[in-house]
């Protein structure tokens, strides 16, 4: 079955061709480690995974290289601002590798509780410099950079597909740019490869170079450690819908004049995550985090349930309720599988005809332009099936759970230490059942399942069971 993939280089629906038969070779823009990362920015990381997950279902052997950026990102992705890292460390009393450390390992922290594979190669920033400065080297060797008060910059004018990947028209973002501008710029789109002249006194991080002790640019970093990992050109590039216009468009106006030829074939962007008033940011009054959602008393993976829930391609505005919703449909799920398992024991090893459509019908969905909504709707069906048998739905549950990943193999009744106020509510329910009070029995186990328990009633006296993933993060 063909894997087709949205091309934001052409703006359709294509076939994934790779370059080398049985592997795809694909590049992730990683973090910013100056902060925690947000829930829209793991909507991103998530629907990547939803990529690789299908390539590999696909056959496909998946190379994923994720950069970290621990430098040189300004606070406006243009050439304006501070370094993101450099003010944060001030502000938090750190030094930049004690910021980089911190949040790189609580990136990984939400990424792993979310069953985000981690890439292949993960790589930081200021652990490449020296490619950074070989790359700008070959830009300078066949002119595409200039020198001015100090930095290197790329001359947009001397590439002439420059914003092909935005459908960018040059002469109208002349004319509309910003009135205040680096003076130092030809033109106003040209952006620095290489910083030796900072606004702000002792920038910490720098480094020696043909051009100046200094530091790079942001967009640099991403076609140096791709170009070393992946070649000089490879199969898919990914990242948030914001960075079409700037750090992509960047990042491949650099890396094709260095190289002479394509370097990515497909483009794949995912749209945003938003609240009800509009854009979510860290630097906005509210800072949605992973941590914050658990203190709240969500798992993880309701959130990852959740985002399956929208399309990649499509925005999904996050509120309290939506993700109730999720919470409650996973946690039906999780009870499906736990059904199954007590019913079957284990999985069907072999699938009847009927199994199998589902199973086909489940991955023609993801396979056309990775549709999570309508996979989620295909499980759905396929547990309401009585015609299937429960062994067989259990395998094919975990058969689709290699591509949703909502750790559905893992999934036990764990026995937990209940508190006090549940257990009063289950000698209660005992009481009225020993009383012949039906009704009121019913209302208690309601309430004691409402808080999250359940009651099995067996010969030596009722279980009281909390129903969670076992993997507890
Ligand atoms: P940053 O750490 O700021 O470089 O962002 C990391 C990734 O998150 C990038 O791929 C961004 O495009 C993406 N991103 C930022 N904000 C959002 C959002 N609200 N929804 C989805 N993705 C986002
Ligand atoms: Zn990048």
């Amino acid at each position: 079955m063909q894997l087709s993939l949205y091309n934001t280089l052409n703006r359709k629906v294509e076939p994934f061709i790779p370059i080398e038969e049985g592997k795809a070779l694909m590049y992730c823009c990683g973090p910013t480690v100056y902060n925690y990362a947000h829930i829209g920015n793991l909507r991103t990381y998530l629907f990547e995974d939803i990529l690789r997950r299908t390539l590999e279902y696909n056959g496909y052997d998946v190379r994923h290289v994720m950069n970290i950026t621990d430098v040189g990102h300004l606070s406006d992705d243009g050439d304006e601002g501070e370094d993101k890292m450099v003010k944060s460390a001030r502000e938090k009393g750190k030094t930049i590798t004690e910021i980089a450390d911190m949040y790189t390992q609580a990136f990984f922290q939400d990424t792993d509780a979310l069953n985000i594979l981690r890439p292949t190669i993960s790589c930081k920033a200021t652990d490449h410099v020296t490619d950074m400065i070989a790359l700008i080297e070959r830009l300078e060797a066949k002119g595409h950079t200039y020198t001015a008060g100090g930095n290197v910059y790329f001359s947009i004018d001397t590439f002439p597909r420059y914003g092909e990947l935005a459908r960018l028209k040059v002469e109208d973002l002349q004319a509309g740019a910003r009135i205040v501008v680096d003076p130092n710029k030809r033109n106003p789109m040209d952006f620095v490869l290489w910083f030796t002249q900072s606004k702000f006194a002792n920038q910490a991080m720098v480094w020696p170079s043909p051009w100046g002790v200094g530091y790079p640019g942001w967009h640099i970093e991403c076609s140096a450690m791709s170009i070393k990992y992946l070649g000089e050109t490879f199969d898919l590039h990914c990242g948030g819908i914001d960075h079409i216009p700037v750090h992509h468009t960047n990042e491949i106006a650099q890396s094709e004049a260095a190289t002479g030829k394509r370097w990515v074939n497909y483009w794949i962007h995912g749209e945003f995550l938003i609240n009800e008033t509009g854009k979510l940011s860290k630097s906005k009054g509210e800072f949605l985090t992973l941590s914050y959602l658990k203190e709240r008393g969500y798992h993880p993976l309701d959130y990852r349930y959740f985002c399956l829930g929208g399309h990649y391609r499509s925005q999904l505005v996050f509120s309290w309720q939506a993700l109730d919703s999720a919470k409650s449909a996973r946690e039906r799920l999780v009870k499906q599988v736990l059904a199954l398992k007590g019913e079957a024991g284990s999985p069907s090893l072999t699938l009847s005809e009927g199994g199998r459509s589902y199973i086909e019908t489940f991955i023609g969905h993801l396979n056309n332009d990775l549709n999570t909504p309508r996979a989620l709707a295909t499980i759905w069906t396929l547990l309401k099936d009585e015609e299937l048998a429960s062994d067989e739905k259990l395998a094919l549950l975990y058969e689709a759970d290699k591509i949703l990943g909502l750790g559905l193999k893992d999934v036990k009744e764990e026995i937990v230490v209940i508190p006090e106020e549940v257990q009063a509510l289950v000698d209660q329910r005992l009481e009225a059942k020993a009383a012949k009070e039906w009704a009121k029995a019913d209302e208690l186990r309601g309430i004691v399942e409402e808080m999250g328990y359940s009651l099995k009633d067996t010969s030596e006296g009722t279980i009281v069971t909390k129903i969670c993933n076992q993997n507890s993060r």
